[in-house]
């Protein structure tokens, strides 16, 4: 049989993904209700229901181009196949961290998986000041297991090397190279601020030491292929409730240096944490978040060291890999370029393309400058002064200063 040549779905055509499936009884074939509900920059999202059961299931496809722009910004469909494989190969380690995958076509760039509904938005959740409790142990586990799995801590060369091919995603990495490495430090076109914003911006610009950083900052997140990476972990690509965390949307995975996903991680709760002085007006309950969102970065970064450790100390056999100061080496490395990464993501998400709605929000023009201000101080020094950060309790209580 021949494949049917990619074509973006609608409500109708999306049914003749899922029928050969058997997802669904054939009695209901008749009842399912489609709705497109993607709220993200790039691709094609469909919940399909059953409406008598409430059953349900995801169809997400990618379009040859970025939804955000338009056609006149091509992008590889490949990346559908690189999701859906980096949900299966993170699955093997922490499936109850990632939806469920049903089913997955390269051809159609779609993926079939676990309707995720009864979860929000953790950026979402965190504007309406909510906190969760597993949040900080299950991205510290994701992260912590996700990495050491695809490294040379664990694989065979030649198998971490068919790795390193199979999500080779040279399009997407550069989106990042571009968006979050280079433009936001250039007057470029792609950034949008405030004229208000201009003196604090050029600021940026003109500053040569940090520039420097930058580059070096960008030159590893080209060079470093050292565990499969996420790609793209800020606060709109976990879903939550009191009791679960998933992490969704690995289209941007690709092996990279080990401290990124845990930079985005933190650069969005601090981005989360300076808003809330403006969100969050009564003070005990701002108090409360805000203390909430630095245990989680404390939290994340304890339990992500600790189970790096252990699967390292108990599925490790290389002998240079278990050489004393090894792997201290290597947190401490993963450790401070993550902050160097999370001051280019809080810049990037307040001057770059794509912001975040924590800080565009707030509805006073005055408070909405003044705390883009803070957040493009505050990761300027992160950049700068990355190297001197020797524990986690040093950068919470940057932010908190902050
Ligand atoms: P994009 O790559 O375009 O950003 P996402 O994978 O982030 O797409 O999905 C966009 C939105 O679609 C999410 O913010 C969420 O609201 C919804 N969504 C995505 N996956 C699921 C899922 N498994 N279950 C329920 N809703 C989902
Ligand atoms: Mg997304
Ligand atoms: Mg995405
Ligand atoms: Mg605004």
């Amino acid at each position: 049989k021949v494949k049917p040549a990619y074509e973006p779905l609608n409500e109708l055509t999306v049914l003749d993904v899922i029928k050969p499936l058997n997802f669904f009884n054939s009695a209901s074939l008749n009842n399912l209700v489609v709705q497109e509900i993607g709220d993200g920059n790039l691709n094609l999202v469909f919940r399909v229901q059953d409406s008598d059961s409430q059953k349900a299931l995801i169809v997400k496809q990618a379009l040859p181009y970025a939804k955000v722009v338009g056609e006149s910004w091509p992008l590889t469909l490949d990346r559908a196949r690189i999701e859906s494989d980096a949900l299966l190969q993170e699955a093997e380690s922490v499936p109850h961290l990632v939806p469920k995958v049903y089913y997955s076509d390269s051809h159609l760039a779609v993926t079939v998986m676990e309707d995720l509904s009864d979860h929000v938005i953790l950026r979402k959740g965190l504007i309406e000041g909510n906190t969760y409790p597993l949040l900080a142990k299950d991205i510290g586990t994701f992260a912590a297991n996700t990495a050491f799995y695809s490294s040379d801590f664990y694989l065979h060369p030649f198998d971490k090397k068919e790795k390193v091919k199979r999500f080779s995603n040279p399009e997407l990495c550069k989106i990042t190279e571009d968006l979050v490495f280079t433009d936001p430090f250039f007057d470029h076109d792609t950034n949008e601020f405030p004229a208000e914003l201009k003196s604090s911006v050029e600021k940026i610009w003109s500053d040569q030491e940090l520039l420097r950083e930058v580059a070096q900052l960008r030159f590893s997140f080209l060079t470093r292929a050292e565990i499969l990476l996420h790609g793209d972990l800020h606060t709109g690509s976990i879903f939550v409730k009191e009791d679960s965390t998933k992490v969704i949307d690995p289209e941007f995975a690709f092996y990279g240096p080990a401290g990124f996903d845990l930079a985005h991680f933190f650069a969005n709760l601090t981005l989360n944490h300076l808003s809330q002085n403006a969100h969050t007006k009564e003070p005990f309950h701002r108090e409360s978040v805000q203390s909430f969102l630095l245990q989680t970065i404390e939290k994340t970064w304890e339990t992500y060291t600790n189970t790096f450790t252990e699967l390292w100390r108990e599925k490790s056999s290389d002998p240079f890999v278990k050489t004393e100061g090894v792997l201290e080496n290597f947190l401490q490395h993963t450790f401070q370029e993550a902050i160097g990464f999370a001051g280019c993501e809080v810049i990037r998400r307040t001057i770059g393309l794509a912001h975040v709605v924590d800080l565009d929000s707030i509805e006073q023009k005055d408070i909405e400058l003044f705390y883009k201000k803070k957040a493009l101080e505050l990761g300027s020094y992160l950049i700068k002064n990355q190297r001197k950060f020797t524990s986690i309790t040093q950068l919470t209580n940057w932010i908190r200063g902050a």
